[in-house]
């Protein structure tokens, strides 16, 4: 198992659980949600980042790359992905500074100790971390696994921001230090599930049945997309599934979709096939949050 790699540690959160927060978001994942807004999130390894709208074409980063890998096209540098080693020297010849490395690790002593610089704001806020990706579950979990018994052993606040997807051994071996599991339910249909983002659901339905057993602390999260599952059909699914299965969680979050990573995808070369995508209206949210309240689940909130 490789080392996890972090793309960001996210200060001053206040949408992923109680709180300020600081959020550490971990390089890999199971799924490949085709609205994904954090697509540095979704492979393993470290990634070369270019801002090309900004390329002045000065051919620089041409000169320097040992692997030949940047030519220019009209203009613009374009970056062989398959030959690009992410060595990064590169990246010191431009002087426009518009190409960057995403992937950086940290022990686990070195990440707690960034985490403890904004101590202060956890306890005046009720706050805390927030472990969030790409997937958590998916990294190497010995790592995990030290790393959250060393943040609850010092007392801090600890949620898990997961697509739920990995074995319920793997979730087990953290649950003692997890306060809160930040738990995405999609769409209910497995084929959808599949279709828009790689894997069915069949496994993440199930550990959200025996994390409900175990009585751990869940928020469900459910991503709100005009275009995917933006419709009362899908939410009333999703209810009738919480009911029957009488799964406890503490609150609902509708999450209206938003194209925010939309620039990240062209740094990394990469297709958005979110286009056709949207942003859910608010009375359209207020219609959903309706849905869950006549079943009688009162505790939910549109946003995170
Ligand atoms: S990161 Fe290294 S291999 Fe990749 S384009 Fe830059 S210099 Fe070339
Ligand atoms: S060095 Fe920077 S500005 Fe110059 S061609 Fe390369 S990416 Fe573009």
């Amino acid at each position: 198992m490789k080392k996890p790699l972090v793309t960001d540690l996210q200060k001053y959160c206040i949408h992923d659980g109680t709180g300020i927060r600081t959020t550490v978001f971990f390089k890999g994942c199971p799924l490949a949600c085709t609205w994904c807004h954090n697509p540095e999130t979704q492979t393993y390894t470290k990634q070369l980042l270019v801002n090309t709208e900004k390329c002045t074409g000065c051919g620089a980063c041409i000169k320097a790359c040992p692997t030949n890998s940047v030519v220019l096209r009209n203009g613009i540098s374009e970056t062989n992905r398959s030959s690009c080693h992410t060595c990064g020297f590169c990246l010191d010849y431009c002087d426009s500074n518009i190409r960057a490395l995403t992937g950086t690790f940290y022990t686990v002593d070195e990440l707690i100790q960034e985490i403890e610089k904004d101590k202060v704001f956890y306890d005046q806020s009720d706050g805390g971390v927030t472990l969030s990706g790409g997937e958590v579950l998916a990294q190497d979990m010995d790592y995990m696994e030290e790393l959250l018994m060393k943040l609850h052993n010092k007392g801090y606040r600890v949620n898990i921001d997961t697509s739920g997807y990995a074995p319920f051994a793997v979730i087990e071996r953290i649950l003692p230090y997890v306060d809160t599991f930040l738990y995405d339910i999609k769409m209910m249909n497995p084929d959808l599930h599949k279709k828009y983002t790689g894997v069915d659901n069949e496994l993440i339905l199930k550990n959200l049945k025996q994390l409900s057993l175990k009585k751990a602390c869940v928020w469900i999260r459910i991503p709100v997309i005009v275009g995917v599952n933006a419709a009362a059909h899908h939410m009333i699914q999703i209810a009738d599934f919480l009911k029957a299965e009488q799964i406890s969680f503490k609150q609902i979050n509708l999450l209206p979709y938003h194209n925010t990573g939309r620039n990240k995808y062209n740094r990394l070369q990469l297709n958005y096939e979110g286009d056709c995508f949207n942003t859910p209206a608010q009375e359209e949210l207020e219609t959903f949050l309706a849905v869950f309240n006549k079943f009688n689940f009162t505790n939910v909130k549109i946003g995170g």
